[in-house]
């Protein structure tokens, strides 16, 4: 069945159906707006994001799961890079007349999946029609007055630390693009993993919120758009420089067998890749021991990639030996 058959009601109470009553849901689906209940004494944050198709997705490539699952993941990832915890999710739709029902239900039995399992609840969206199919995602969250944590407190001698491994995302992206090749089967398993990766990112909420929790950061950001980008963002935001030990950043797996059978850059995919939804942050180095192992107790991996500088030093990547400056786009002076 295609959309323009079942009606805009009839499809928007399909897709609501899921969203459970909650006590903090005052009023949810159904009315003008939502009414919400907030905790005494937090702030509210607020966040959104937007997937056009062509743009940051092929609809005859994501699986529909996988895109409702993206599209709440990348706004989960925000609130994880304030230190907040997400509560509430509203979805606006851009859909053509054609789109096929099954599609769209399943970009929301994705939503609601990963929805569920962090605790956040759909209360409400917008439904209209167009010629090109757009998804909208804001969230809602909570962080306490002292907990949240800014790009811009980063302060000479802070080390920088990431979460995970850096690159699959972008080599999943880059096996999607290179047109199949039955002699690159060795690669199955890892291909396979790095495609995951791309299409199903793992917010770090939860660390996230253990460390600001503890105070133990002075800067955090997630890394959606590649490690260089955000390294440059907090070190704008802070007026700070930074020096990034190429040797120390944890190249995924996936990312180094991408490169190698597909003739890409390992450095072009683990710094300019993008949407690996880890985080990057900025401690002293005496908050670094509890912050490994809360990160641990939670079953990730932290890396020390590098050292905040004062500003007049600039944002440098040490590689092989050699110093060059690590701009927003990525490490191309080493080309
Ligand atoms: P209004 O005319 O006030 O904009 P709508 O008819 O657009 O109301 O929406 C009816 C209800 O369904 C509202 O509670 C709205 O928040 C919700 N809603 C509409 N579209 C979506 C969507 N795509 N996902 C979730 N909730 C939606
Ligand atoms: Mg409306």
């Amino acid at each position: 069945m295609r959309i323009k058959e079942l009606g805009e009601f009839g499809l928007i109470e399909r897709l609501t159906q899921a969203a459970a009553s909650r006590d903090d849901v005052v009023v949810g689906i159904g009315d003008d707006a939502a009414v919400l209940r907030v905790t005494p004494g937090s702030l509210l944050v607020a966040s959104s994001d937007m997937l056009v198709e062509g743009v940051h997705f092929l609809k005859d490539r994501i699986p529909a799961r996988a895109l409702g699952h993206k599209l709440l993941a990348i706004s989960l990832s925000d609130m994880a890079a304030m230190g907040a915890t997400p509560k509430f999710a509203l979805v606006s739709l851009a859909l053509p007349q054609d789109t096929e029902v099954e599609f769209i239900q399943n970009v929301y039995d994705g939503l609601h999946c990963l929805a569920d399992r962090f605790g956040v609840s759909l209360v409400g969206g917008d439904t209209v029609s167009a010629s090109q199919l757009v998804l909208d995602l804001t969230v809602l969250g909570e962080v306490v007055p002292d907990n949240y944590r800014l790009r811009s407190g980063a302060r000479s001698g802070d080390l920088i630390i990431v979460t995970g491994d850096l690159g699959s995302s972008a080599a999943g992206l880059a096996w999607e693009l290179a047109s199949p090749d039955p002699d690159r089967a060795s690669a199955a398993n890892l291909r396979e993993q790095s495609i995951r990766s791309h299409y199903w990112p793992e917010p770090q909420v939860a660390v996230a919120r253990a460390w600001c929790g503890q105070g133990l950061l002075t800067a955090l950001n997630d890394i959606s758009d590649g490690l260089a980008s955000e390294v440059n963002e907090i070190c704008t935001a802070s007026k700070a420089g930074a020096v990034l030990y190429a040797d120390q950043i944890p190249i995924s797996p996936c990312a180094s067998e991408a490169a190698t059978l597909l003739d890409k850059d390992i450095w072009e995919l683990c710094l300019n890749g993008g949407e690996d939804y880890q985080l990057l942050a900025t401690l002293p180095g005496d908050q670094l021991s509890v912050a490994t192992r809360t990160a641990a107790e939670l079953g990730v991996k932290v890396s020390v990639i590098g050292e905040i500088k004062p500003e007049a030093e600039g944002i440098m990547l040490v590689k092989g030996g050699r110093t060059a400056t690590l701009s927003k786009a990525g490490y191309d002076h080493f080309a």
